[in-house]
């Protein structure tokens, strides 16, 4: 046994998540990407005196939305607090957060594990706040330049329990965040820009031991699967230490996504103290029953709400979740399966054909032309034995592409593309084929059955493809083996 394996890795995640409201939490100013620096910035965004804050409904809203997807309770009575510490890129030296009554308490995220069972990491809280500014370290050699755009952005923070046990269960669990953010429509969930974001507090014990270990908080990674390698790094880092008899200081520490490894960014001695006190300058935010129900009713169908549905039609749970992996791809399945009963067939054709197409061509779902409706036409189609798969996957679905205006059934009587299953003129298409090859004929008979596919591509050729390959494989075989 190594020594890793005497040891379990302790993680629980404190997650930024971005709000995509279209002004700040507390001003109007407009909270747009990409614009000048220092420009989307009010005398509130500033700070300067005299100024008050407001509170942005749709903030709420979102919080809200969130919560109810993870199953939370919602606060009735939602106070703002201010967590001051001085730093360049925040200008009133203080932040408003909410201390004392996060919006959301309690509530899970489901992970799928890889044997196919569920775990429900728990939600410890998520609370809404504002972001700070950007220091910018890189373009100015001698000074930092502070972009103030982002001052006020609306943050939601989920905190969660210290319940996953690996850097993977960290991947699922952050995946899963960033999928329902993504559907709920609150974020664009992009881990690569900062918009979402993940500080990862990691411990480790022995086996069995019921005590934490101390913890290390660890920053800065920009991709779910920069979150997993730095977990790892952690945990290893952490186990070698102790069996070298140290102790494990609680340590704030960095990424370098290039080695791989974490370094100390600042030791917890030198930890702030906020001293957070009510804001005073906002009411607290009352959110009622009527209110909760109100934002439930516009809450779209739910990524595991989906997966679970899937499985229920018979879909595998690797299908289901190429399906629900995007809302948008869900929604389009959801779209097909309206109108066709064939949930397997319709599953393959959105998860290979469609998925190929969109990927060979590098665009999006919503890019893609043919209507949900038209596909469910195709399988329905396909299901009557008109064409077969083969024929509708090389001849009428690029056709379709170009012809939105015609059913698959128009474009394949259109173009002479129903399949010979009248056996009679099957029948005379397999007689010339076997014809054409005596000698093959007996290679055949004498044990070469991989001859079958020559036969077949020739009566292919011969119905000019239009041949049931099901029934031609059967004639084949029985006028072979007389
Ligand atoms: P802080 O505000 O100092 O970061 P919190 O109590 O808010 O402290 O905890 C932050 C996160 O740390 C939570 O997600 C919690 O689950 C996690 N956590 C707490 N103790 C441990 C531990 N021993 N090992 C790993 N994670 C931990
Ligand atoms: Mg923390």
């Amino acid at each position: 046994m190594s020594i890793y394996d005497k040891y379990e890795t302790v993680i629980g995640l404190e997650v930024h998540a971005q709000l995509s409201t279209k002004s700040k939490a507390y001003a109007s100013d407009s909270t747009e990407f990409g614009v000048l620096p220092n420009t989307n910035i009010s005398p509130i965004t500033l700070g300067h005196p005299g100024t008050l804050p407001k509170s942005n409904k749709r903030v709420i809203e979102y919080a809200v939305r969130l919560g109810l997807a993870c199953k939370c309770n919602i606060r009735e009575v939602n106070e703002y607090a201010r967590k001051n510490y001085f730093y360049a890129d925040l200008p009133k030296g203080y932040q408003i957060t909410q201390d004392k009554t996060p919006i959301c308490t309690g509530g899970f995220i489901t992970i799928k594990q890889n044997d196919g069972s569920e775990k429900e990491i728990n939600i410890t809280r998520i609370h809404m706040e504002e972001d700070a500014g950007k220091s910018i370290h890189d373009i100015d050699p001698f000074d930092t330049l502070i972009d103030l755009n982002r001052a006020g952005v609306a943050l939601v923070e989920i905190v969660s329990e210290p319940e996953m046990r690996s850097g993977e269960e960290a991947y699922k669990y952050l995946t899963e965040i960033r999928k329902l953010v993504r559907y709920l429509d609150i974020c664009d969930g992009n881990m690569e820009e900062g918009s979402l974001r993940c500080d990862a507090n990691v411990s480790v014990r022995l086996k069995g031991s019921k005590e934490f270990g101390r913890r290390n908080e660890v920053k800065n990674m920009n991709s779910i699967r920069n979150v997993q390698r730095a977990i790892e790094f952690e945990a290893k880092r952490q186990i070698e230490a102790i069996e070298n008899g140290e102790e494990i200081s609680q340590d704030t520490r960095g990424f370098d996504a290039v080695t791989g490894e974490t370094y100390i960014l600042r030791s917890k001695e030198m930890a702030n103290d906020y001293r957070y006190f009510p804001e005073p300058d906002l009411q607290p935010v009352v959110v009622t029953e009527s209110y909760i129900s109100k934002v439930k009713s516009t809450l779209p169908p739910l990524p595991n709400e989906l997966f679970k549905k899937y499985q229920t039609l018979g879909l595998s749970a690797y299908d289901a979740g190429v399906l629900t992996d995007s809302k948008e791809i869900a929604l389009y399945f959801e779209a097909i399966i309206a109108k066709t009963k064939n949930t397997k067939s319709a599953a393959n054709w959105l998860t290979v054909q469609i998925k190929s197409y969109l990927n060979d061509n590098a665009i999006h779902i919503s890019d893609f032309k043919i209507t949900p409706i038209r596909i469910a036409e195709l399988v329905d189609f396909i299901d009557t034995g008109k064409v077969s798969h083969t024929m509708a996957i090389q001849k009428i679905f690029p056709k379709m592409m170009t012809e939105l205006d015609k059913t698959p059934s128009q474009i394949a009587e259109e173009n002479n593309w129903i399949q010979e299953s009248d056996s009679g003129a099957l029948n005379e298409f397999v007689k010339q084929a076997i014809l054409k090859y005596p000698e093959k004929v007996l290679e055949y008979k004498n044990g070469k059955t991989s001859l079958l596919g020559l036969f077949m591509g020739e009566v292919m050729k011969l119905s000019k493809g239009k041949a049931d390959p099901k029934m031609t494989t059967e004639l084949v075989k029985e006028m072979l083996e007389k």
